[in-house]
């Protein structure tokens, strides 16, 4: 590509095919809310207004004839033009052809697919989040004009396109560009004439970007004065008593890119030893990027009020959902990387910040479990990180968790209930692991449970395996697999009171087990009889040390379990089946053979698993079939 600084006739470029295909859709899906645009370009202007501030801590000559960021919106309506300058730190003619003709972002090919494949309406919310903002100036202008002049520099650009694929890029005279920063020109299309009209722009901006920290003048056309439209004065600096909640709403818009209504809104001020502001949100809804290992903290850092960086890690990891700021007096304004990640005064913000944000959803979740539930549906899944990764932490971020159980299986319980509602003599909380809360609800596994009304915690997400088996107790009680080790529950009384012991095994069904222990050879480590049956047949659990049966598949998924521990065979003495086996006459060692075979395939398939070999299965089940049917 041609970047020659000193030629003055325009080159022409060709969009990169990325930049290409989002224009396209840009201009081609009829969104149906495209004053999306206004905020993006006035975002794109703030952040250039912050980086210049930022720059100017280490060069104050670069605003020292125009202190003030500014932002202008300029409204012709006879010539159908919409007009954005800033005093920003503007582009050098590089950073426009980087900026503006192609997209560094690999959220950007995700970003299309959802838009393809989303309605409308939701399209239009996506942008913001995806940070593909400039572009969406094409959903109103059919070209767009962009004049920059990077702070410093005694060169200026003009970038032109109609969002067709291609662009021109030339140097032009200083005297037609801003002084600094960026002035980026709409020609507006027919049916956007409503950008040119002052009512709908102010009301725009009031709405969208009343609490950009930069303020904004509106010109209502050609030669008129500048008027004030927002003051740029920074919302959380305003004491807490005079924000509604509509400006608490536009202000966590305008920072996190999404349209919804945050979840929980934290704004405090930590005095003392250290002085920060702090204005986080967690937001109504699930981000798309929740889950991508490179997603960084959202929360910024400002230094008196000047943007310093959006990746200090703020928050711990398990917070990575939460949107805001931190403003403080405490640090430097020329805070270094290495300052930052080492200073006491910011593990002590990340400290005071990671309280509040957990102690309000505690009092959410006491005060409207409805509202809270919904945070936990969006976040459950991210918190329950915390309770591995923070220790200190561990009991409240427990404390906050909710799960699915068979006391309730439609709805959420809290450890605190469940401890609250546990059987006499019961010692621990017991869970059952899997991937699928319908499996997990039939699994032959909790029978025993439920026959004497004790609940068992049904958990269903990869993240659980891991927090159950680092969480050594909640309010003293310790978590035990339903699928591991001997259920012991011969301590706890069925609610009909009189059979409280385990189910007497016959010296048949002896006999028949340790048959079944010959049989099976290696394929199990252990058979025997079982007290939490009492409807299945058999199952498996796993031994009583080591992984249990889901985390088991969960590491050998991700190859970081060579071989799996060999299950228990566990058999109801009670069932008809067993008993009609184990009391059968019939001598036949093939068939007895047959019989043990399949019903180790059986406690695999309620395990949802498959037989271990399916044509021996079959052809076993043929034979026993087809004895049954001789009679
Ligand atoms: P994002 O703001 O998420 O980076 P955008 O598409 O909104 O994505 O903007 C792309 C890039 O163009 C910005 O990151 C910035 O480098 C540059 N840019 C856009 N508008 C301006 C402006 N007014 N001043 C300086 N740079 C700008
Ligand atoms: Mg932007």
């Amino acid at each position: 590509m041609t970047t020659n600084t000193s030629d003055s006739t325009p080159k022409q470029h060709v969009f990169e095919a990325d930049v290409a295909r989002l224009l396209h859709m840009m201009v081609h899906s009829v969104y149906s809310d495209k004053d999306v645009f206004l905020r993006e370009l006035i975002s794109n202007s703030a952040d250039a207004c912050e980086k210049l501030r930022y720059e100017a801590i280490t060069s104050p000559g670069l605003i020292s004839d125009d202190q003030a960021a500014r932002i202008t919106v300029s409204l012709d309506e006879e010539n159908r033009r919409l007009t954005l300058e800033d005093n920003g730190i503007g582009m050098s003619r590089d950073e426009m052809v980087e900026a503006l003709g192609t997209i560094a972002r690999s959220g950007t090919r995700a970003f299309m697919e959802r838009v393809e494949a989303a309605k409308e309406k939701e399209g239009a919310e996506l942008i913001g989040q995806f940070g593909v903002g400039f572009y969406s100036a094409f959903m109103v202008a059919d070209n767009v004009d962009v004049v920059s002049r990077r702070a410093g520099s005694d060169e200026a650009s003009l970038w032109s396109s109609d969002g067709k694929g291609s662009y021109t890029i030339g140097s032009i005279d200083v005297a037609d560009a801003p002084a600094r920063g960026t002035r980026i020109t709409l020609h507006l299309m027919e049916d956007a004439k409503t950008y040119t009209s002052r009512w709908t722009v102010e009301r725009i901006v009031k709405a969208q970007s009343g609490h950009v920290p930069v303020p904004i003048y509106i010109v209502e056309k050609p030669g008129a004065q500048a008027t004030e439209l927002t003051d740029g004065s920074a919302l959380w600096t305003k004491p807490k008593s005079e924000i509604t909640k509509e400006e608490y709403t536009d202000f966590y818009r305008g920072i996190s890119g999404q349209y919804d209504e945050p979840a929980v809104t934290v704004h405090f001020r930590a005095e003392g030893r250290h002085e920060y502001t702090a204005l986080a949100f967690v937001p109504g809804s699930q981000p798309f990027d929740l889950f991508d290992p490179d997603r960084k903290g959202r929360v910024k850092l400002y230094v008196k009020r000047v943007f310093i960086t959006d990746d200090a890690e703020l928050l711990p990891r398990y917070l990575r959902f939460v949107r805001g700021l931190i403003d403080t007096s405490d640090l430097p304004l020329n805070v270094s990387r290495e300052m930052i990640q080492e200073s006491p005064i910011l593990s002590a913000i990340r400290k005071g910040l990671t309280s509040r944000i957990l102690t309000s959803l505690e009092k959410l979740g006491e005060s409207d479990g409805e509202a809270f539930l919904k945070v936990w549906e969006a976040f459950g899944t991210v918190l329950k990180e915390g309770i591995y990764e923070d220790y200190e932490r561990r009991a409240q971020l427990m404390a906050l968790s909710r799960f699915r159980s068979t006391a309730m299986a439609e709805n959420y319980r809290s450890l605190a209930e469940y401890v609250k509602d546990m059987k006499d003599g019961q010692a621990a909380i017991y869970y059952l692991a899997g991937s699928n809360l319908d499996q997990l609800k039939a699994s032959p596994q909790i029978e025993g449970f439920r026959a004497r009304g004790i609940e068992v915690l049904l958990l269903t997400e990869p993240v659980d395996s891991f927090w159950v088996t680092n969480a050594p107790d909640f309010e003293g009680k310790s978590f035990k697999s339903v699928s591991q080790g001997t259920a012991d529950l011969d301590q706890i009384a069925k609610p009909d009171g009189n059979t409280s012991a385990k189910a007497e095994t016959t010296a048949a069904v002896e006999k028949f087990i340790a048959f079944a222990k010959l049989a099976l050879g290696e394929a199990v480590s252990d058979v025997r009889a079982s007290d939490r049956l009492t409807e299945s047949a058999v199952c498996l659990v796993a031994p009583e040390h080591g992984p249990d049966r889901q985390l088991e598949k969960i590491l050998q998924g991700a190859g970081r379990l060579d071989s799996a521990a060999k299950p228990v065979l566990e058999i109801n003495p009670d069932h008809p089946l067993i008993k009609a086996i184990a009391g059968s006459t019939i001598d036949d060692e093939a068939f007895r053979d047959d019989a043990v075979q399949l019903l180790l395939d059986q406690a695999r398939v309620l395990d949802g698993e498959r037989p271990e070999n399916p044509r021996a299965f079959s052809e076993r089940l043929a034979r026993v079939f087809e004895r049954a049917l001789r009679g």
